[in-house]
């Protein structure tokens, strides 16, 4: 593990100086493993590539209803009562989805072929049931009528064998998110269960005195615990297993203990609150005694300070977030979910940014990062704009509720004027 983010002291850190730092922490280690069924495959990630045991699909097949033929065909003729060319083809056969057809087809003649069935060996072409006519009521020999026969193109309305996936192809890489598709993928392979990392466990408390659990009476000088539950949140939309363990009070020897249960038990542990100048006193001793602990101010708004460490012999991250329930989102998605997302085995994961134009003037600050929360849409053009939700307090809940993403103004930008380009990162933890 790296020991760096206990020696950057204490001047100003810039965002990315932060988060090289805590992506240290990950720095060698490797996700604890097992072996899941595809049904609980959801939001896990992979830890070995996925190679197709087969062709996708299995059989040159069908893409419509309708006959599968040899073309071009010699059965095409001109027909006197309207001067039109038809083709006339002897059915001999019919192929369907689950019941090939498996003889071979000859010269001029064709099958009836169903979506998904198998093309029959001599067979290269599928022309839909639309462009058939029945043309011969002998039920010994049935035939059909192709037509306008100029149209059909040699192998169309074919899908070819392994056109999705090929055999011994890799289908899946290791360090991928499964999410719908991949477990439909997965499926399509015949494979029912893989490696993937081990769920981590995170263990998450609020502090304060005046922090109050939603559901009890709110008392005179309380304020109800907003942050373990946006943080629940947050941490249940990447796949973590959450380990609530309540409300802190502001004690010193409380802290200990809970911290102490919480490194043996958690892979990993989160607090809010306490650790502004003047109360993060009481943290300070508490990790002294059962691990090592950086207080860091980071040249970002909102979100400062953080605190980041580890605790006990087990060496558990640490991440002490601010207390204002803005800040607490924005510190977690810039700082957290990258360190988890690295330690489930997400090596290459970043924030997806967009580029959009401002609506408006958006205040920001020379000298740090600003995030602000934002509205984006497109216009008839395509072009992306974003406007601010207006009062950015870092402990507005409301304005994240009504945002779809953070504007992210770097440190060299002083301001931004309407119709400057800006980048915003979208909410992808919703849905
Ligand atoms: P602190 O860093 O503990 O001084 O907290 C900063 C601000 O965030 C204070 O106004 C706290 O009351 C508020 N706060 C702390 N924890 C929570 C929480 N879990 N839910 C909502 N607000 C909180
Ligand atoms: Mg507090």
């Amino acid at each position: 593990m790296s020991l760096s983010c206990f020696d950057l002291g204490e001047r100003m850190l810039s965002v990315d100086e932060a988060l090289d730092a805590i992506l240290g922490f990950a720095a060698g280690s490797s996700p604890v493993q097992q072996t899941l069924p595809l049904a609980d495959l959801r939001g896990c990630v992979l830890t070995e590539d996925v190679t197709s045991p087969i062709d996708v699909p299995q059989n040159t097949n069908a893409a419509m209803d309708g006959i599968a033929v040899a073309w071009p065909t010699d059965a095409v003729t001109s027909v006197k009562e309207d001067d039109a060319e038809y083709a006339f083809l002897e059915v001999v056969g019919e192929s369907l989805a689950g019941h090939g057809y498996h003889e071979t087809v000859p010269a001029n003649a064709a099958v009836r072929i169903t979506t998904g069935a198998p093309m029959p060996a001599g067979t290269d072409t599928v022309i839909m049931s639309e462009q058939l006519e029945a043309s011969s009521s002998d039920d010994e020999r049935p035939s059909v009528r192709v037509t306008r026969p100029e149209t059909v193109k040699t192998g169309q309305n074919v899908r070819q064998a392994g056109e999705d996936v090929r055999r011994g192809a890799v289908a899946l890489t290791a360090g991928t998110r499964l999410a719908a598709e991949h477990l439909g993928l997965l499926a399509s392979l015949g494979i029912d269960r893989v490696r993937v990392s081990r769920r981590l466990r995170v263990a998450i408390f609020s502090t304060g005195d005046e922090v109050t659990a939603p559901g009890e009476a709110l008392p005179a000088d309380g304020i109800y615990d907003a942050n373990r539950f946006s943080l629940h949140g947050l941490l249940a939309a990447i796949g973590v297993e959450v380990i609530d363990l309540g409300i802190l009070a502001d004690s010193e020897q409380g802290m200990v203990t809970a911290l102490r249960e919480a490194a043996e038990s958690a892979d990993m542990v989160i607090t809010s609150g306490g650790v502004s100048v003047g109360q993060a006193d009481w943290i300070k001793p508490a990790l002294a005694e059962t691990g090592a602990l950086g207080f860091w101010r980071i040249a970002m708004r909102p979100g400062r300070p953080l605190a980041f460490g580890r605790l006990g012999a087990e060496r558990v991250p640490f991440f002490g977030l601010p207390g204002n329930p803005v800040a607490v989102m924005v510190t977690f998605l810039q700082f957290v979910q990258p360190l988890i997302r690295r330690l489930q085995g997400e090596h290459d994961w970043q924030p997806l940014r967009l580029r959009a134009r401002a609506e408006d003037a958006l205040k920001s600050r020379n000298g740090r990062v600003d995030f602000l929360r934002g509205v984006y849409h497109s216009d008839e053009s395509g072009q992306l704009w974003v406007r601010s939700t207006g009062h950015q307090g870092s402990g507005i809940l409301s304005s994240m509720v009504a945002a779809n993403c953070l504007i992210e103004i770097p440190a060299s930008d002083a301001s931004v004027e309407a119709g400057d380009a800006v980048l915003l990162q979208p909410f992808m933890h919703r849905g």
